[in-house]
């Protein structure tokens, strides 16, 4: 292949980009399982240390599998730099941690994943960083926090369960005015469907667990951001802390990333349409799903995403107790926290992943008790729209 990665087409850059090939010219990539590298001899062990030659030291700080991933990344989303990490929570929390210290300011949206809440809400805070939550809709919020001073806003767009998005381009002008630097987690959008760094978003994180292995392997993270940035704080901070991805997860994600657009086109074709029969059915109060024309952020969705994912929530009607026949009375799509995977798999968000935030901030980010999550996998959309409709019609007649 000739010419620079960023420059070949999308489907060139998820099966070819990054790849480097051993003596033994495998066609695959290989698998470096290894943890240590040896030297020639002692004057380039000393040259390595002192990062004159361009050597692997030690799979903590790099391993030839794992460059491999981040490089394909890297040429996926644009971005000059990528280190891979074991999850998507190493990913947030070294990016979190290597940009702040004691006395520092964070301004996050309140829409976050629960982990990462938690990173924001308690283990800042330990360390003396203040934090303040926003409701990530609203731009008077935003403007109005970040009229003080600050030195990360953290976003998720679109948010975890409830598909709320944050109009990032705005968001981190004003953030650039407040001094500063904008983390977004793109999980939810995968990389193919909003690219921040165009945006004006400055690091960007990923549980590569989700769509990027999106067949329910293995756990992985990804940072990305510029080399300046990743060079001067995230790097040293990645290699002396550990957050470091296994060589054979890094080979799991890299065959992931092959049939990523091939994958995340099938299942958002198919939540269209579970979207759109959803919001059909009388059991349903509503359906939340950016491509849908009723999304309340339908235009911003337009602008800022080329694509719409595969998640869909909606409000069963009759709460919790609705909520759990339905689910019960599902006969494929199998109950499950994860997202991104090739099943259908479907999620109580209240009672499971936003049980621990408690009921008033459930209220405020709108996760009432019928609320259901659906990751929609690649089974035909026609069997999938029989096992809820039926799901729908058992669960009202119980
Ligand atoms: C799953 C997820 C994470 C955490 O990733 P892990 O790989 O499970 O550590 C963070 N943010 C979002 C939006 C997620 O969906």
């Amino acid at each position: 292949m000739t010419g620079d990665p960023k420059d070949w087409r999308l489907p060139t850059r998820l099966v070819r980009a990054g790849l480097t090939r051993s003596q033994h010219h495998e066609t695959s990539e290989a698998i470096f399982f290894n943890s240590g590298y040896v030297f020639d001899n002692a004057a380039q062990a000393e040259a390595a240390f002192k990062g004159e030659n361009d050597v692997y030291i030690y799979s903590r700080y790099g391993n030839p599998t794992v460059s491999m991933f981040e490089e394909r990344l890297a040429a996926l989303e644009g971005a000059e730099m990528c280190r891979g990490t074991a999850t998507g929570m190493a990913a947030v929390f070294a990016a979190l941690a290597c940009l702040l210290k004691q006395g520092d300011r964070v301004v996050a949206s309140r829409a976050l994943f629960g982990s990462c809440h938690y990173i924001v809400d308690k283990v800042l805070p330990r360390w003396g960083v203040t934090t303040r939550f926003v409701d990530g809709t609203d731009l008077d919020e935003w403007r109005e926090a970040l009229a003080t001073p600050a030195n990360a806003v953290f976003l998720e767009s679109p948010s975890n369960p409830m598909l709320d998005l944050v109009d990032v381009a705005a968001v981190s002008e004003l953030a650039h005015g407040a001094g500063a630097r904008v983390v977004i987690d793109n999980v939810f959008s995968t990389p193919l469907y909003q690219r921040p760094l165009e945006l004006g978003a400055d690091i960007v994180v990923y549980s590569a667990t989700k769509h990027i292995d999106g067949q329910g392997r293995a756990l992985g993270g990804a940072v990305l951001s510029t080399k300046a940035w990743m060079s001067e704080h995230f790097i040293p901070f990645y290699r002396n802390t550990g957050p470091s991805m296994s060589p054979f997860n890094a080979w799991v994600m890299l065959k992931g990333l092959e049939t990523l657009e091939l994958r995340v086109e099938r299942q958002s074709a198919n939540a269209l349409a579970l979207a759109r029969y959803l919001e059909a059915h009388k059991g349903i109060e509503f359906v939340r799903y950016p491509g849908l024309p009723s999304f309340p952020q339908h235009a911003l969705a337009l602008r800022q995403m080329s694509g719409f994912g595969n998640l869909v929530t909606f409000v069963i009607k009759g709460g919790k107790k609705a909520a759990f026949a339905f689910a019960d009375a599902l006969e494929m799509v199998d109950i499950s926290n994860n997202i991104g995977d090739t099943k259908s798999l479907i999620c109580h968000p209240a009672t499971t992943t936003h049980s621990r935030i408690g009921a008033e901030e459930r209220a405020k980010l709108g996760i009432y008790d019928g609320v259901l999550r659906i990751s929609v996998g690649l089974e035909h959309p026609d069997d999938l729209a029989a096992d809820i409709g039926g799901a729908l019609d058992r669960a009202e007649a119980g």
